[in-house]
């Protein structure tokens, strides 16, 4: 008996994280259903453990996919920043962002995906993928069997250093999700008292290039964790010296599990599409390069990915196509890539930002009324902490 409904598809999409979901929901939903779409994970999108701290901005993600309270965790209402020193300065904003409960929110978009009359398989491996012709044969495996179906255009939303195209030539050009591949580690820890509408950031020399966090969870657990720059050079492994902190900073707690991942932080300049491949989510290399946020990102790149699929469909000549491939760069630049590009600027300015500048900066932060730290009041008070900071800013306001 066929594992799939068909041999052909219009659209494979490869990987049903939050990129490969909401392209999949949005090419069926602008067919009608009439689409021919195939969408393969290796495991369940809402199988637990899924390798995230879980923050969005609460209006970015609403624009793309209505809120509901069934997959949030909670509303966050402020941020602290903690200098090396322990100084912690509070930016309050009645709206900072909420905290995804991720598994659940996939189920809700794996729904849409269903409802929009996506097939979707969440136990097929997608091994390889191969040029035949004027389409693209796409092999994959479930339960020990293989199985291939033709597709005339695929999606690969792999996420962060995917291999899937890595090893087709003539897709040499196009993104390869392992710009500035930096590592991250959490754990889910039970012990620490933390208030549920906070985040907290941890900043300075021990966690070069990246920062550390606090995210609330339920109330009782928390997602300690932190990021690295790229060229990091810690001489313990990453799972000692976040056990480290936690016990240093929080004696009593208790570690429950730790989980580590690799975010795609650098964005690049290079194709999004080539030949009837599309690349969206951190496969994109769409993650901010210095918040480290993806997930709003990696729905909004699947959105666009799959309009872009839609159009190139109904395009009747080779040039035609090409227009549309190299238009997905475009559209992803004017939407967030140019101002991640930005952001990818400023961030040797801030990892060079020292302890003392954060210990000064946090300290004058510290001393500002709740409700009074506006994003500008924090900026130019880390300024006029840290005036060494302007001449190093020029790269990013050139
Ligand atoms: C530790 C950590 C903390 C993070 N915290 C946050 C945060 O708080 N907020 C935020 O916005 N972002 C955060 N991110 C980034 C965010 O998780 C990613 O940017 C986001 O998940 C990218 O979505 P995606 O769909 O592109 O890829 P993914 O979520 O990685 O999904 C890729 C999917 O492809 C599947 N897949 C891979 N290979 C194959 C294959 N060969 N065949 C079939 N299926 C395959 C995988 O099973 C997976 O389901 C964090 C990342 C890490 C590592």
């Amino acid at each position: 008996m066929p594992k799939f409904e068909s041999k052909e598809y219009d659209v494979v999409v490869c990987g049903a994280g939050p990129a490969g979901l909401m392209a999949a929901c949005t090419y069926g939903r602008l067919t009608g259903g009439a689409g021919r779409v195939l969408l393969l994970d290796k495991k369940e999108p809402w199988k637990e453990p899924i390798f995230c701290a879980e923050a969005v901005s609460t209006g970015r993600l609403n624009a793309l996919w209505p809120i509901s309270k069934e997959w949030v965790r909670g509303g966050i209402s402020g941020i602290y920043f903690t200098s090396p020193k322990g100084y912690r300065a509070e930016f309050y904003s009645k709206d900072c962002g909420s905290m995804l409960d991720r598994s659940r929110f996939h189920h809700a978009l794996a729904d849409g995906c269903v409802e929009a009359g996506v097939e979707c398989h969440f136990d097929a491996l997608v091994t390889n993928l191969s040029r035949d012709g004027d389409s693209w044969l796409v092999q994959s495996m479930t339960g020990g069997e293989l199985s291939t179906v033709r597709a005339k255009a695929v999606i690969d939303a792999t996420g962060p250093g995917c291999r899937l195209t890595r090893n087709v030539d003539c897709l040499k050009g196009i993104e390869s999700g392992d710009t500035d591949l930096e590592p991250a580690i959490f754990a889910v820890t039970e012990g620490i008292k933390h208030s549920r509408e906070h985040i907290e950031l941890f900043f300075g020399s021990e966690f070069p290039n990246g920062y550390g966090w606090i995210f609330p969870r339920d109330g009782v657990e928390v997602n300690v964790g932190f990021v690295l720059g790229k060229d990091h050079d810690t001489p313990i492994p990453l799972r000692q010296k976040l056990l480290e902190f936690i016990n240093r900073r929080y004696p009593g707690a208790k570690v429950k599990a730790v989980y580590g991942g690799m975010i795609a932080c650098g964005q690049s300049k290079r194709p999004l599409a080539m030949h009837g491949v599309f690349k969206a989510g951190d496969a994109a290399s769409c993650v901010n390069p210095i918040s480290r946020s993806g997930i709003v990102e990696s729905i909004l790149c699947g959105k666009i990915v799959a309009e872009s699929v839609v159009e190139w469909l109904a395009c009747g000549t080779d040039a035609e196509r090409s227009r549309v491939e190299a238009s997905v760069l475009d559209r992803w630049m004017k939407a967030q890539g140019r101002a991640h590009l930005q952001i990818a600027n400023a961030k040797p300015t801030f990892g060079k930002i020292s302890d003392a500048q954060f210990d000064r900066a946090a300290e004058k932060l510290s001393r500002i009324p709740q409700g009074k730290a506006s994003l500008w009041r924090i900026f130019f008070t880390v300024l006029s902490a840290c005036p060494s900071l302007i001449w190093k800013m020029r790269s990013f306001l050139r």
